[in-house]
C-alpha cells in the first residue's frame, strides 16, 4: 500500500535528516577526538532512514522482516564482541561482501518481480544492471579478500594473458547487460550476468597479493557504495542512493590516500601483482653481512628514555600483534609524570588497516593531544632525544629516502633517524609487509630491545619505577 497523506512527506524529510547526519557524521571521523560522536551520528542516521523505510512502499508483512533484524542484529553484535582488533580487516570484507550481495539480491528481486522483462524504464533497467553487476562482483570479490587476509593462497595467482581473459570476461558481462536492458523476458541472462559478476568478482581479487588487502578492502566497499546508489535508483530511495554515493565516494578517497601513503598507485596495487613471489629479503632474520647491530636491554633503555628531555614513540603492526597498546600507554605516564615530553608519531599506513594506530591508542586511553601526523612530527625529529619504535619497520625504514632500488623508494616515512637515539623494539631482524632489509637496524644511534613488543615494555616500565 502506497503511504498517504502527509506521510510521505514525513518520509523524505527523515530521509533528508539521515543524510545530513552522515554527511556530518562523515565529516566528525576526521578527528579522533570527535570520530566517536561521528560514528553515534552516522548510526542515528542509519536508524531513522531504516525506520522511515519501514513506513514506506508495499510492506506486505513484517514477519520476514523482524526475523531477518533479529538474527542479523545477533550476528552482527556477537561479531562486533568476538572478533580480535587484528581481524578487523576481515570483518569489514564480509560486510562490504555483505553490502554488495544485498544490493545485487534486492534489484534482482526487483527484475523478478516485473517477471522477468525490461523494466518500465531505461533508466531503471540501467541501475538493475549495474547493482547486479557491481553488488556480485562485490560479494565474491570480499569474501576472496577476506580469505587472504585470513591467510589462505595470500600469493597473488597471475598467469599470462590472465588481463586480457579478465577483459573478455568482463565484456560478456557488459554484453549480458545491454542485452536485457534493450530485450525482454529472459531470466536465463540475467542469470548469466550475475554468475559473470560473481566470477569476475574473484578473478578480480585473485592476482592481488594478501598485504594489498586493506587497499582492496576499501576499494570494494566504495563498490558495494555504488551497488547501494544503484538499488537505491531501482527502489526510487533518496536514503539509499545519498547513502551508497557517500559510501562510494568515501571509500575511493580512502583506497588513493593509502595508495599515496605506500607511494603505489592504484592501478599497481590492482594490477601490480605484488606479492605473486617471495620478494627479495634483505636481513632474513640475521644481520646481514657485515653489518653491526648493536642491542640494548630493558635496562639501559629505560635509563636512556627517563634522562632524556623528549621520546617520540612510534607504533607500527608488531605493536597490534603484541596487543602492547596498554603498556605503552603506561610508559608514556611513568615518563610524563618526570617531566619528559612524551608524543606519539602516527604513520597513515602503519598497521594493516587504516587508522589500525589511533584506534589501538585510543582504546589504551593515549590522550589525543599526544598523537601527531607523519607531517607534524617529521620536522621535530631532529631535535628529539630518543625515538621509540614499537613494531614498526617500513614506515620507518630510511631505504624509503636514501636506496632508489627499494621497492619503498619513495614511501613518505617517519624519520626515526633523525633523532638523537632510536630504539626498535621487535623479535628480530625479520622484515615487514614490504619483505625487504631495514638499514635502520645498523644504524650507529640505533639500539635494538628485542623480543615481543608487550614484554618490552612490561619490563621497561618495571625497570622506569625502579629509577630515582
Ligand atoms: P611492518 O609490517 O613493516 O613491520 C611490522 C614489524 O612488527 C615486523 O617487522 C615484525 O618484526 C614486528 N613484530 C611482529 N610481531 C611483533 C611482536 N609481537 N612484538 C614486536 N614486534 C613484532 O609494519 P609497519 O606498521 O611499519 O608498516 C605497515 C606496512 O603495511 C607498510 O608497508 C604498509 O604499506 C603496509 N600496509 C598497511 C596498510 C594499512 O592500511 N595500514 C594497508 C596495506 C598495507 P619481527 O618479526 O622481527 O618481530
Amino acid at each position: 500500500m502506497e503511504p498517504t497523506g502527509i506521510l510521505p512527506i514525513v518520509i523524505e524529510i527523515a530521509y533528508l535528516l539521515a543524510a545530513v547526519l552522515f554527511i556530518v557524521g562523515l565529516a566528525r571521523l576526521s578527528s579522533p577526538t570527535t570520530a566517536r560522536g561521528g560514528n553515534f551520528l552516522g548510526a542515528v542516521g542509519m536508524a531513522l532512514a531504516m525506520v522511515a523505510t519501514l513506513l514506506d512502499t508495499h510492506i506486505v508483512s513484517f514477519t520476514w522482516i523482524i526475523v531477518g533484524v533479529v538474527i542479523g542484529s545477533a550476528i552482527g553484535a556477537f561479531l562486533a564482541r568476538w572478533v580480535k582488533m587484528t581481524a578487523m580487516p576481515q570483518m569489514v570484507a564480509v560486510f562490504n561482501g555483505f553490502g554488495g550481495g544485498a544490493s545485487a539480491l534486492v534489484a534482482a528481486a526487483e527484475y523478478l518481480r516485473e517477471g522477468g522483462s525490461a523494466a518500465e524504464s531505461f533508466s531503471v533497467s540501467l541501475t538493475i544492471m549495474l547493482s547486479v553487476l557491481i553488488g556480485a562482483v562485490t560479494f565474491s570479490g570480499s569474501f576472496i579478500a577476506w580469505a587472504k587476509l585470513e591467510g589462505h593462497f595470500e600469493r597473488a595467482l597471475t598467469y599470462p594473458g590472465q588481463q586480457v581473459v579478465n577483459a573478455l570476461i568482463f565484456l560478456v558481462g557488459i554484453a549480458a547487460g545491454v542485452f536485457l536492458i534493450l530485450s525482454g523476458q529472459h531470466v536465463d541472462v540475467f542469470i548469466v550476468l550475475a554468475g559473470v559478476s560473481l566470477i569476475l568478482g574473484v578473478l578480480f581479487v585473485m592476482p592481488i597479493g594478501g598485504a594489498d588487502m586493506p587497499v582492496v578492502v576499501a576499494l570494494l566497499n566504495s563498490y558495494s557504495g555504488l551497488a547501494a546508489a544503484a538499488t537505491g535508483f531501482v527502489l526510487g530511495n533518496a536514503a539509499l542512493i545519498i547513502s551508497g554515493a557517500l559510501v562510494g565516494a568515501s571509500g575511493i578517497i580512502l583506497s588513493n590516500i593509502m595508495c599515496r601513503a605506500m607511494n603505489r598507485s592504484l592501478a599497481n596495487v590492482l594490477f601490480g601483482a605484488f606479492g605473486s613471489q617471495a620478494e627479495a629479503v634483505g636481513g632474513g632474520g640475521t644481520a646481514a653481512e657485515g653489518k653491526i647491530v648493536r642491542d640494548i636491554n630493558a635496562e639501559d633503555a629505560a635509563i636512556m628514555m627517563a634522562y632524556s628531555d623528549s621520546v617520540v614513540f612510534v607504533p607500527g603492526y608488531g605493536m597490534a600483534v603484541a596487543q602492547a597498546q596498554h603498556q605503552v600507554r603506561e610508559l608514556a605516564e611513568l615518563l610524563g609524570e618526570r617531566g619528559v615530553s612524551v608524543k606519539f608519531a602516527i604513520h597513515p599506513v602503519a598497521g594493516r588497516m587504516p587508522g589500525h594506530m589511533n584506534v589501538l591508542l585510543a582504546e589504551a586511553n593515549v590522550p589525543y593531544d599526544q598523537l601527531f601526523e607523519m607531517d607534524q612530527i617529521n620536522p621535530e625529529m631532529e631535535r628529539t632525544d630518543v625515538a621509540v619504535v614499537i613494531g614498526a619497520n617500513d614506515v620507518v625504514n630510511p631505504d624509503a629516502e636514501e636506496n632508489k632500488s627499494s621497492p619503498l623508494y619513495g614511501m613518505p616515512i617517519i624519520k626515526v633517524h633523525d633523532a638523537h637515539n632510536c630504539i626498535v623494539m621487535k623479535r628480530s631482524l625479520n622484515p615487514g609487509f614490504a619483505g625487504v632489509d631495514n638499514p635502520l637496524f645498523y644504524k650507529d644511534k640505533t639500539r635494538m630491545l628485542f623480543g615481543d613488543a608487550k614484554k618490552s615494555l612490561t619490563a621497561l616500565v618495571n625497570e622506569l619505577k625502579k629509577i630515582d
